[in-house]
């Protein structure tokens, strides 16, 4: 029988489960935007070349071969591995907290070339980050970018239950903006600025180079990273950790 050749795919790693005591299952987004999952044999091993090209959010060319269940990692190059992300404990919860969404958000055999050049370009916004507040602003918007962008985009300019133009409350589970009227009878609607509101929409609208240049407070950015955690925890119908982490440093 034909062996099936390897395959080379450009990468981020998303995750890393243990396997066996050297061995681990490592989680990845392709270039193509696909959600791969291959064994790094001795990559649990400190030290060894690929466990560093494995790690966490490194973006690498790996070469899987066929196996008989998950196919197995063999060699691989670094592309870019985040480096300045590395250098504190909030860099690397943000750049945590991307991977964990985009594990969640990505698909084997569904590809969708919006996922990795986002994902990779919200990694290298955790780099540039100037402070806090746009750390917070980079997580946000690549939640909120990504889950736009996959159907749960929500409506902010105006109330989702009856198009009333300047809504005053925010609600994740309906889906949006809400007018006072509409808002109700709704529990969980909170009240939210027009600030935070266009805030939201830019998150969405605007590039990482724009949000980086833009001035923020840490206030505004805690309740963007805030809502863009609800809102991306009720629409995954996930707990998000390394969200809470973050929120939580
Ligand atoms: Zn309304």
């Amino acid at each position: 029988m034909a062996r099936r050749p390897a395959v080379r795919h450009r990468v981020i790693v998303l995750g890393r489960t243990k396997l066996a005591e050297q061995d681990v299952i490592v989680t990845m987004l392709t270039s193509e935007g696909e959600q791969l999952r291959a064994v790094a044999k001795g990559g649990r091993k400190p030290g060894s070349r690929l466990a560093a090209r494995t790690e966490l959010f490194v973006e690498a060319d790996l070469l899987v071969s066929p196996g008989r269940g998950l196919g197995i990692i063999t060699e691989g190059q670094i592309i870019d591995a985040h480096a300045s992300a590395r250098t504190d404990v909030e860099r690397v919860a943000a750049a945590s907290a991307l991977c964990e969404v985009a594990r969640l958000t990505c698909y084997e055999d569904m590809p969708d070339t919006f996922l990795h050049p986002v994902l990779s370009r919200a990694l290298k916004a955790c780099e540039q980050a100037v402070d806090r507040a746009h750390l917070d602003v980079a997580v946000a918007a690549y939640a909120l970018k990504v889950l736009s962008h996959e159907g749960w985009r929500p409506v902010l300019n105006s109330c989702v239950a009856c198009g009333e133009p300047s809504p005053t409350r925010l609600c994740v589970r309906a889906g949006g903006a809400l007018c006072e009227s509409c808002a109700r009878d709704v529990e969980d609607a909170l009240p939210v600025s027009q600030n935070l509101l266009a805030w939201l929409e830019a998150l969405i609208g605007l590039t990482f180079d724009d949000l980086l240049a833009a001035p923020v407070d840490d206030q505004t950015a805690f309740e963007l990273l805030d809502t863009a955690h609800r809102w991306a925890a009720t629409h995954l119908d996930a707990r998000l950790r390394a969200m809470e982490f973050l929120r939580g440093l």
